[in-house]
C-alpha cells in the first residue's frame, strides 16, 4: 500500500516531490511574494503499522536553519492532542527526516500544533459573548479578513496584547486562547483585579491571511508585519495600520507582542533598550516584570535570548520598540520555543499548546502584581 499526502486545507503547506510506498520526499512552499519558508502542515493517509518516513529537503535555505538541530516534528491523529515524532536533521544536506510507525489511518504533521482560522473564529465568538466584553473589528487584511479586537476591563491603564504577526508562530495564538480564558473566568482573582485596573485591547491574530495560507512570516503581499510599525500602509500592511491607529486613539501603557522563536529552546522576553527617548522608569518597570515572571513561572528564564540594542540604535519598525518610543509604553516581545524548553523538557510533547496557555496565565498574574 502506498501512502498519500494532502495539504489543501487551512494553514496547509507541503510540496510532495515523490512517494515510494510509505516514504515521501517533501519540500516546503515559500510564503507568497517572499523567500521565507519554514512552516509545514500536511495530512498523511496510511495504514496502521506503516513504517512512515518523511524526508523534507532544501532546509539549508529556510528562514532559520538553526531551527532544525534539536527539533522534533509535531503530530496528531485527532487534531486535538499533539505529540512529537522521532526527527533527525542533517545540516550538511539541509534534510529533516521524520520517522513514525503509524498508529492511525490519518496522521497530521506540522511544524507546531496549528491554530486554525476556524478555531480563531470560535475563540472570538465565544469571548465576545462574555459579560463585559466589547468586540471591535479594527480593519481588514489584504484578502479581506477581519482584524478582530476584544476589549474588556474598566480601569485606566491601557493594555494591548497582540499576537501572530508572524503567522507560522501558532503558539502565539494558543497563548492568546489561554489569556482570554483567564480574563473571562469570573472566578479568577487575577482577572477580577486586572479588569478593575486596566482596559484590555486584545488582537489574537494580526495576520489572518498568512495564517490561512500556511505562511511562516509574512502577509498576502509577502510583507513581514513586524517591520512595518514606523510606516504602515494600506497597500502593504493594513493589518498594522489599523491596529496602530486604534492604539493612537487609546494610548498604550503596557503591551505584549506574542511570538515563537525557531532556534532558541527557551521562553524569553525582548524589550526596547535602544529607543531614542528611553526613560529610566520605563525600563525599570520592564526589568521588574521580567524578574517577577521568572519567579512566577519555571517555564520562563532570562539567560537565553536576543542581545539588547545599543542606546539610540533600536529598530523602530518593530512593534515593541515603536510602542515604547511612541507612547512611552512598557512594551515587550514574548518568545516561546518551537523546540522544547531546555530547562524543563517534555520528551512527549515538547513546547505545546497547553504550556503556551499556562504561560499566558503566568504573564497576566505577573502584570497584576506589577500594577
Ligand atoms: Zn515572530
Amino acid at each position: 500500500m502506498t501512502i498519500s499526502i494532502n495539504a489543501a486545507f487551512d494553514s496547509g503547506n507541503i510540496v510532495v516531490d515523490g512517494i515510494d510506498g510509505t516514504s515521501a520526499r517533501l519540500s516546503i512552499r515559500k510564503d507568497r511574494e517572499s523567500d521565507f519558508f519554514q512552516w509545514f502542515h500536511f495530512r498523511v493517509n496510511c495504514a496502521v503499522g506503516d513504517p512512515l518516513e518523511f524526508v523534507i529537503s532544501g532546509l539549508g535555505d529556510s528562514a532559520y536553519p538553526d531551527g532544525w538541530p534539536g527539533y522534533a516534528a509535531c503530530a496528531s491523529s485527532d487534531r486535538e492532542h499533539w505529540f512529537r515524532l522521532d526527527t533527525d536533521y542533517d545540516a550538511a544536506t539541509g534534510t529533516l527526516t521524520i520517522r513514525h510507525a503509524a498508529e492511525s489511518q490519518i496522521l497530521y504533521i506540522a511544524y507546531f500544533a496549528p491554530y486554525s482560522m476556524e478555531r480563531h473564529h470560535d475563540l472570538v465568538a465565544s469571548v465576545a459573548e462574555c459579560e463585559g466584553v466589547t468586540y471591535r473589528c479594527l480593519g481588514t487584511s489584504l484578502e479581506g479578513q477581519p482584524i478582530d479586537c476584544l476589549e474588556m476591563g474598566t480601569g485606566d491603564t491601557q493594555v494591548w496584547l497582540y499576537a501572530r504577526q508572524h503567522p507560522g508562530e501558532s503558539m502565539a495564538e494558543w497563548w492568546m486562547e489561554g489569556a482570554l480564558e483567564k480574563l473571562t473566568d469570573p472566578a479568577d482573582p487575577h482577572a477580577r483585579s486586572l479588569l478593575r485596573k486596566c482596559r484590555f485591547h486584545i488582537v489574537p491574530n494580526m495576520n489572518p491571511d498568512g495564517s490561512r495560507r500556511g505562511h511562516l512570516r509574512t502577509n498576502f503581499a509577502g510583507v513581514n508585519l513586524n517591520r512595518e510599525w514606523d510606516t504602515p500602509s494600506a497597500e502593504k500592511s493594513p493589518e498594522v495600520l489599523c491596529v496602530r491607529n486604534a492604539m493612537d486613539e487609546t494610548g498604550v501603557d503596557w503591551a505584549m507582542d506574542v511570538h515563537g522563536d525557531e532556534a532558541i529552546p527557551a521562553v524569553f522576553l525582548a524589550g526596547f533598550e535602544g529607543i531614542p527617548s528611553l526613560q529610566p522608569h520605563q525600563l525599570d518597570k520592564y526589568k521588574a516584570f521580567e524578574k517577577a515572571l521568572a519567579a512566577n513561572s519555571p517555564d520562563f528564564q532570562t539567560e537565553l535570548g536576543y542581545g539588547e540594542s545599543k542606546p539610540g540604535e533600536a529598530n523602530l519598525s518593530m512593534s515593541t520598540t515603536q510602542l515604547a518610543e511612541r507612547f512611552g509604553a512598557v512594551s515587550m516581545t514574548i518568545e516561546m520555543p518551537f523546540k522544547d524548553n531546555r530547562d524543563l523538557p517534555d520528551p512527549v510533547q515538547g513546547w505545546s499548546p497547553e504550556r503556551s496557555k499556562l504561560l499566558a496565565h503566568a504573564c497576566l498574574a505577573t502584570l497584576d502584581q506589577m500594577l
